[in-house]
């Protein structure tokens, strides 16, 4: 009995001794609150004048007050003023200035000796876990690369897994794909056409193309069902670390809905094994969102 995790403090990640999983226990997270919906947003936190934006903003970023991580590692990003907004609503011009405080809040994280990788994410929808629904977007600043980002993000990584058949739209220096073998019923990637590290590393033009692309897709997501799409979304960038001169940055978006409000759960089987099971086949969702055109510019 015991092992390596005997003595490891209540901030320090376990690691299963077994299987090498990662486990951070966050016991104080129960306590975040789960408040305001769109019923109440005159107490929103992330409204002008609320607890977390005393002044007028455009974009905005503070130290998360429930961090899943010690240290000023959690930081919340808000995109845009406006409470009914979403993060596709903004159009290029207000997904654009998003990117630009992603990139600056990564390189800001990422050079501190303590951080060894930045993920920028969103949870979008309360059946995923969004506990606000003011749009906003969150960064997690890591003292170490998570194993999957750094499979990813390696020699071998993600433009390996890129299919031709499989992508969705293009302009002059993005493209949108669907994963050859996605675990979620929904998932598109989205990334520079040729190799990029990190956002920091987008030139003013390759930017906007972002930000037109994300505009597009996220357009086209909520097309789909003809309803706002519960969504995961988060941004793959070169670590801080040396070993990753071939990292590529990408964007995977994924939702667990096989249908309108029809969410897949992971279930037992694919827990239990590792191993998972797909009900929409992904050659047909390239082409659903395909025929579904690119999204009206807002
Ligand atoms: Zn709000």
């Amino acid at each position: 009995m015991g092992g390596k995790n005997d003595a490891v403090p209540e901030n320090q990640p376990r690691i299963d001794p077994v299987l090498g999983t990662t486990v951070h226990i966050v016991g104080g997270r129960q306590t975040r609150p789960n408040l305001p919906d769109n019923r109440s947003t005159t107490v929103c936190p992330f409204c002008v004048g609320g607890l977390e934006a005393p002044e007028p903003y455009e974009t905005r970023w503070f130290v998360n007050r429930w961090p899943a991580m010690d240290g000023d590692r959690c930081e919340v990003i808000l995109y845009s003023p406006q409470h009914d907004a979403s993060f596709a609503s903004l159009g290029t011009e207000g997904i654009a200035r998003v990117i630009d405080l992603w990139a600056e809040r990564t390189e800001e994280l990422g050079h501190r000796a303590d951080v060894d990788f930045v993920l920028v994410f969103e949870n979008r929808g309360a059946s995923i876990g969004a506990t606000i629904s003011h749009p906003h977007g969150q960064i997690y600043a890591y003292d170490h690369v998570p194993a999957r980002s750094a499979t990813l993000l390696g020699p071998n990584g993600w433009a390996l897994s890129l299919d031709e058949r499989l992508i969705v739209a293009r302009n002059d220096t993005m493209l949108a794909a669907v994963p050859v073998a996605p675990v979620y019923p929904i998932a598109v990637t989205i990334a520079p056409t040729t190799r990029v590290g990190r956002l920091a590393e987008l030139n003013p033009e390759a930017r906007v193309d972002l930000a037109s692309m994300l505009a597009d897709i996220l357009g086209r997501l909520d097309r789909l069902h003809d309803e706002p799409l519960p969504y995961m979304l988060w941004v793959n960038q070169r670590p801080m670390t040396d070993g990753y001169a071939e990292a590529w940055l990408h964007i995977e978006i994924v939702s667990p809905w096989r249908a309108a409000n029809l969410p897949r759960y992971i279930a037992a089987a694919e827990v239990g094994a590792g191993e998972y099971f797909n009900p929409v086949v992904p050659e047909e969702l390239a082409s659903r969102l395909s025929a579904l055109g690119e999204t009206d510019p807002t």
